[in-house]
């Protein structure tokens, strides 16, 4: 099933990537109100309202998808988490970066992106104003979690999961965390929509590409991971719990690159879908999206 989220919060599910059957008044406590808890609880019961969602979809009539405004499938998530390097061919071009900062390569490591960074299909993404700085995009399958998971072990990870989804991992690259640089508004576009899990039965077969304005900068499939899906929320789990909703940006193919404003970026992952977005420049007199703090000297102690 492929379930999109549009307009002002409704639910639809696409058909055929073109259509889309309105089922929002199927959904319990739907409200489009910021922060819609209702989307979790919608994923966490899924199983039991299917039947009904099914039918309210066979009911509806059809639209055109092109008629709508999408959103982010997950729109609140409680948590991002994020693989580090964890494609072959990625983390060698990391690598061989010069002034290679060895904390973006951290293999078989996990990282948190702010989940406030969601944006969905054909935003327009404002850069932060990071003069001197590269911002690159990072295309990703995004793992969409179904059920509350902790320490579960890889052989059973799968079963936790809803559903997949494009992610794009925009990043600014060089000097500082990971999660700051990865966490500014905008920087974690998804979408268009979800595909649920009996759908996806191996996620790691996937092609993955993504196009800067027409032009193919990454061509991989997820069989390039370094930590499978699986694995990787395994890695996850051991440490904080996952819920419904929550998501695991899984890492990128190789070909990452810079974006910059007046860039129309889209990323496909085979048999999913296909996301857009536009890069818009930071605008003139914007104030510098990154502020000096480092290490306060000890004579400034605030006694605290
Ligand atoms: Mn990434």
């Amino acid at each position: 099933m492929r379930i999109a989220l549009f307009d002002d919060y409704r639910v639809g599910v696409v058909e055929a990537g073109e259509r889309l059957r309105d089922i929002s008044d199927a959904i319990p406590d739907r409200t489009p109100a910021w922060p819609w808890p209702w989307v979790p609880r919608l994923i966490a019961a899924f199983s039991e309202l299917r039947p009904q969602l099914e039918k309210a979809a066979a009911q509806a009539e059809p639209r055109a998808i092109d008629g709508v405004r999408l959103l982010p499938p997950t729109p609140w998530p409680g948590q991002i988490v994020a693989a580090a390097a964890n494609y072959h061919e990625h983390a060698a071009e990391m690598a061989a970066r010069p002034g290679h900062n060895p904390n973006e390569g951290l293999q078989g490591e996990i990282f948190l992106k702010a989940p406030a960074s969601v944006v969905g299909h054909n935003a327009a993404v404002t850069l932060p104003n990071l003069p001197g700085r590269e911002i690159h995009h990072e295309a990703e399958l995004g793992v969409i979690i179904g059920r509350r998971m902790y320490q579960v072990a890889a052989v059973d990870a799968l079963d936790f999961v809803f559903g997949y989804t494009c992610l794009m991992d925009l990043t600014v690259r060089g000097r500082g965390d990971r999660s700051r640089r990865k966490s500014y508004a905008g920087f974690t576009p998804l979408g268009p929509w979800l595909v649920t899990s009996e759908e996806v039965p191996d996620p790691q077969t996937l092609a993955v590409r993504l196009w800067c304005n027409g032009e193919i900068r990454q061509d991989g499939t997820t069989r390039d991971m370094v930590y499978s899906v699986a694995e990787m929320l395994a890695y996850a789990s051991a440490v904080m719990p996952l819920y419904p909703g929550d998501v695991l940006a899984s890492g990128t193919p190789s070909g990452v690159g810079p974006i910059q404003g007046g860039d129309h970026i889209e990323m496909e992952l085979g048999g999913i879908g296909r996301l857009a977005v536009d890069i818009l420049a930071a605008p003139p007199g914007a104030p510098l999206a990154e502020v000096g703090l480092g290490v306060r000297p000890k004579s400034r102690d605030s006694g605290c």
